[in-house]
């Protein structure tokens, strides 16, 4: 049976126009004003409704040990909440830490993730050390599919890279054609800084921000685009917090440096004083690059509506106050991590599109559309014609609601945007052609997610090869 989506006000990074789109199967197979739809068809009427591209969350972390604890969701809790929250692909970080194989902890991630998600997903395999039995494993992992590396340059002896590292994971990036993304912090520097701030007794959660202040994370930037420059290879910054470190990416792509970057849900409404609450309050906001003060704000929504910050994710890490006390003593030990899987689509249309700080297209681009294009989705995610995968979200610009805790599907005991309130929500929202959500509610398949194989893009021969068609 078919689904015609009709009457909708159709909004993509490009285009708007009022009209149906008639689904068969798992596709898109038209959009138009007034289609005639084959019997048996189910009808969605869109009338007063915007109808988006299912949005696309490029930096999630679901199942992750961290600290010596678990991130609280699994894919089943994870990819429900995504989709009431109009996200229908994910893209998960694989993190195995320094001692552990590459390959194993794959296996692992995608073992977890198969079968038990309600949306499609894929993932970032970080890069945790490097040596000729990972480099051929991590051959072999983008060869079944997975064409994006991460790399760590904080948290170092755990998750992160040495330079030297680095370079031999930009090198192979580069030669393979895949993008790798970073987080980038100097670790040496913020390993002095925490030692020194402890010794000082300085141990709650309002000294995690000084531990890492702006030019420790805008010398990683620059450090980053330094080897994207000499090695060749594309990058794209995960999380950027900060004014000094986007004029860092920004010099780089100036320069002519492939960097793209990408800031997260938090860092666009929160500022670091939320943090400096006291006791579990204030670590209930502890993520890296930590919140900042608020002058950086405004500098990342116009860098968003300017297309200089390219995406916007979440970096969602569930953690629950029982675990976020394991920092009780030293903010050190505080699990790093802000949930936002549910709430981005609806917190930056209320802040952004609505507020008028964020064009309506840049809001599909950013959300769906660039992370399509950066991770070689598109156009089967991130567009509405004719073949790609039927990933809608209807969405109804007159709802009135607040976030909170009690109502949310995320696996956590608390919310960091606890009463924020929002101008819109999905009010149906589709996967490859199956309604998954109406109103709030899931009402689909637990299981319909599929990992999404991608094909390498970024290698030089291939970009020559599009400049000369
Ligand atoms: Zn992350």
């Amino acid at each position: 049976m078919g689904l015609l989506i009709k009457g909708g006000e159709i909004v993509t990074a490009d285009t708007r126009m009022r009209g149906d789109i008639l689904i068969e199967d798992e596709a898109i197979l038209g959009v138009g004003p007034r289609l005639a739809a084959p019997p048996e068809t189910e009808v969605i009427d869109a009338t007063g409704k915007l109808v988006f591209p299912g949005f696309i969350d490029p930096h999630v972390h679901i199942h992750l040990p961290f600290m010596s604890t678990f991130a609280k969701d699994t894919h089943a809790t994870a990819s429900k909440a995504a989709l009431i929250g109009g996200t229908t692909t994910f893209i998960e970080m694989v993190c195995p830490s320094r001692n552990e194989d590459a390959l194993n902890g794959y296996h692992i991630w995608k073992e977890r993730a198969g079968g038990a998600s309600a949306c499609d997903y894929t993932f970032h395999m970080a890069v945790t050390h490097y040596d000729a039995r990972t480099e051929a494993q991590l051959r072999e992992i983008v060869a079944d599919g997975t064409t994006s590396f991460k790399i760590f340059l904080a948290y170092k002896n755990f998750f992160g890279v040495t330079d030297e590292e680095l370079f031999h994971t930009l090198k192979l990036a580069a030669e393979l054609g895949v993008i790798t993304t970073a987080h980038c912090e100097n670790a040496e520097l913020v390993g002095q800084l925490q030692q020194q701030l402890l010794a000082e007794g300085k141990t709650g959660p309002e000294w995690h921000e000084p531990s890492r202040p702006e030019s420790v994370e805008a010398e990683g930037t620059g450090r980053f685009a330094t080897f994207l420059e000499t090695t060749g290879a594309t990058g794209y910054v995960v999380h950027l917090s900060c004014a000094p470190a986007l004029r860092a990416a920004v010099e780089a792509k100036l320069r002519g440096v492939k960097i793209h970057v990408e800031s997260v849900l938090p860092h666009f409404l929160l500022d670091k004083t939320c943090a400096e609450r006291a006791g579990v309050e204030g670590m209930k906001y502890i993520m890296s690059p930590p919140l900042r003060q608020e002058r950086n704000l405004a500098v990342l929504w116009r860098a968003l509506q300017a297309g200089i910050i390219d995406t916007v994710g979440t970096d969602h890490c569930p953690f629950d106050t029982e675990q976020k006390l394991l920092g009780a003593k030293a903010f050190t030990q505080i699990p790093n991590g802000i949930p936002g899987i549910e709430d981005r689509v609806n917190l930056m249309y209320t802040y952004g599109v609505k507020r008028g700080q964020l064009d309506i297209h840049r809001f599909v681009d950013a959300l769906s559309t660039r992370p399509a294009k950066l991770f070689g989705l598109f156009p089967r995610k991130g567009a509405i014609v004719a073949g790609a995968d039927a990933d809608l979200v209807v969405y109804d610009p007159d709802y009135r609601g607040a976030v909170s805790v009690r109502t949310q599907h995320v696996n956590n005991n608390y919310n960091a945007f606890e009463g924020f309130s929002i101008e819109g929500r999905p009010s149906v929202v589709t996967v490859r052609g199956k309604v998954q959500v109406r109103d709030g509610e899931f009402v689909g398949e637990p299981n319909r997610g599929r990992f999404l194989r991608r094909t390498p893009q970024y290698a030089e021969a291939h970009e020559e090869a599009v400049y000369a068609a």
